[in-house]
């Protein structure tokens, strides 16, 4: 539970990071679009005699953000990515452990992760991160409180149910957290998964959370889905393909993450 508190404060500082750079980039998007606006109107006026200084000054904001986005790219890819053998639901049971101490009184959490091992192979803390990150959304949508339901199971996916998840038929372990909230209106559905979309006040939102989480499973070869109703709520799930190999795997390789985390 430390080591899972420790991840959420190191979480909140990327978020901070993050939101800051986004703030910055939006400032300076601004100021470009604010000169080729100025340039377009100057030329139709055939007055284009001061337009260089315009010019100059949105290619030189063009390039701090440049700038900008590589340096939060660089730093991204500075937590090195290990996926090894997880077992989600014990995985569920460290973050409810977390999430028990941190949602409000006005929140009731509902897990109903089983005892049953279902492994599937991905980055660890890429998951966990993941988890966070979609329960501190169900807290935000749900301000006078509500019911948050974080489930996985075992889903066999044919050919149809595969194909509306964008997967290949086969065998999956999906998580759900389900939210009795807001819900989202079909616009903000619909961008939900972009890069530095949100909805919340600035400092609070990055936009960031489920446009990582989507990175993140795509990369997992898996899916993120949203099923949402504005005005009633939201339930988020993953699906991550079942790993088949043998548990003792996932064991051997917690147990050296655990080693190194130290
Ligand atoms: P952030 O949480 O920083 O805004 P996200 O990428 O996680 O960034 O979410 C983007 C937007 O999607 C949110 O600002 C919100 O409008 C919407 N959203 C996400 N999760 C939920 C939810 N559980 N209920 C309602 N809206 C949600």
């Amino acid at each position: 539970a430390e080591e899972a508190l420790r991840q959420s404060q190191k979480m909140e500082a990327v978020g901070q990071l993050t939101g800051g750079i986004a703030h910055d980039f939006n400032n300076l998007l601004q100021g470009i679009l604010g000169a080729l606006d100025f340039i377009k109107r100057r030329i139709a006026e055939g007055r284009i005699g001061d337009i260089d200084r315009f010019l100059n000054g949105a290619l030189d904001s063009a390039n701090r953000a440049a700038t900008l986005t590589h340096r939060l790219l660089a730093f991204s890819r500075r937590q090195p990515v290990d996926p090894r053998p997880v077992e989600i639901n014990r995985l569920v049971g460290t973050v409810e452990e977390l999430l028990r101490r941190s949602l409000g009184e006005n929140v009731n959490l509902s897990v109903t992760a089983g005892e049953e091992v279902w492994l599937v192979r991905c980055d660890s803390n890429q998951l966990e991160n993941a988890l966070l990150n979609l329960a501190i959304n169900a807290r935000d949508a749900m301000p006078d409180g509500g019911t948050m339901t974080i489930d996985t199971a075992n889903k066999v996916l044919d050919a149809n149910e595969a194909r509306q998840r964008d997967l290949s038929a086969g065998e999956y372990v999906c998580l759900r957290v389900i939210d009795t909230g807001v819900g989202m209106t079909p616009s903000v559905k619909a961008r939900a998964f972009d890069p530095f979309y949100t909805t919340k006040p600035i400092g609070k939102g990055t936009g960031l959370g489920l446009s990582m989480i989507y990175g993140f499973v795509r990369q997992s070869e898996g899916s993120v889905t949203i099923d949402s109703e504005f005005g009633k709520g939201t339930s988020v799930e993953i699906c991550l393909p079942r790993y088949k190999g043998n548990v003792d795997d996932a064991l051997v390789d917690e147990s050296l993450g655990d080693n190194r985390a130290g």
